[in-house]
């Protein structure tokens, strides 16, 4: 059914097309259970089939209540997470690497319970600024992590997504490129490229080589769409219409997630730690609306440029 080299996860829309999806951070900065309602009801209301929701404490995610709402509404849950500097599997410390292959273990295992068949992010080092390179012995340690998180992954239908991030937010892994060198290293089946266009645009020459690069070898597994700023899309400097013709001509089938952040609505913490410092928008309902019919529209137009074209 699948074609493994468009769509690996194996995540497909409930209609026609990929699954689009939205970021669980653009309604609300937690999730006790009137966060998570108010963010299911409002993904199902804003016509996305998929809500990313965030891991980064797995304990503080209550499963079962997770799983209720999300098949309530009929919306489908992926996971995301990102490591700190005392859980980071790039460390040279043996006790740092340990807690985080843990933390990716409960990642895993939580997502597992509520029904996500996905975990991704920057998981292979701190999401932080670095003040300096990666090394080789940290980056072996990244690799042994992630074969162990990948194996345990796999025994629960799990694919875990590396998502390249800029510079300031990791020395490790920054582009495509260095994504599938490291999961080549790793050497699993179910471990993918997460593209984020917004740091796509700082690191790489262009939207389209990362995504040919990472179908050709059958790696493109989930996509971000965030804009320069992250805020509204269309609304920045991003050439988001290449990134979708780029999706369209290797057929990608995978979900499409929209990611945005702003002080109106995120904790102080993570705020702080993605340098979150403007309330780029306040109004989420307005914001998702928008998202969503901006991405229907250019996927739309970017098949349609496709098939009439080529
Ligand atoms: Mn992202």
């Amino acid at each position: 059914m699948t074609d493994p080299t468009t769509n690996p996860t194996g995540i497909t829309s409930g209609t026609a097309g990929n699954a689009l999806g939205v970021h669980a951070l653009v309604w609300v900065s937690g999730w006790d259970r009137r966060q998570c309602r108010h963010a299911v009801a409002a993904t199902a209301r804003s016509g996305f089939d998929l809500l990313e929701v965030p891991l980064l404490d797995p304990a503080q995610v209550d499963a079962d209540m997770t799983a209720g709402v999300l098949a309530e509404h009929g919306v489908t849950p992926t996971c995301s997470l990102g490591l700190a500097f005392d859980t980071d599997i790039s460390s040279e410390d043996g006790d740092t690497v340990t807690r985080g292959v843990n933390l990716l273990l409960d990642a895993v295992q939580v997502a597992g319970d509520i029904g996500s068949r996905y975990v991704g992010g920057p998981i292979y080092s701190a999401m932080d600024k670095y003040r300096r390179p990666a090394t080789a012995a940290g980056r072996a340690n990244a690799v042994a992590a992630l074969r162990t998180v990948a194996a345990a992954a796999h025994e629960r239908d799990v694919t875990l997504g590396l998502e390249p991030v800029n510079r300031y937010e990791s020395n490790l892994v920054n582009t495509a490129e260095q994504a599938l060198d490291l999961i080549a290293d790793v050497g699993a089946d179910n471990v993918v490229v997460h593209l984020d266009s917004y740091h796509m645009h700082i690191e790489q020459a262009d939207m389209a080589g990362p995504v040919r690069r990472c179908a050709a070898e059958g790696r493109l597994g989930y996509v971000h769409v965030g804009e320069s700023h992250r805020g509204h899309l269309g609304t920045g400097s991003l050439d988001l219409p290449g990134l979708f013709r780029a999706l369209a001509e290797v057929g990608y089938a995978g979900p499409i997630v929209f990611e945005s952040f702003s002080s109106a609505v995120v904790s102080p913490a993570f705020a702080s730690a993605l340098a979150v410092w403007r309330d780029l928008w306040t109004d989420s309902d307005d914001l998702v609306r928008a998202a969503h019919a901006y991405m229907t529209a250019h996927l739309h137009a970017a098949r349609t440029v496709r098939r009439d074209h080529t």
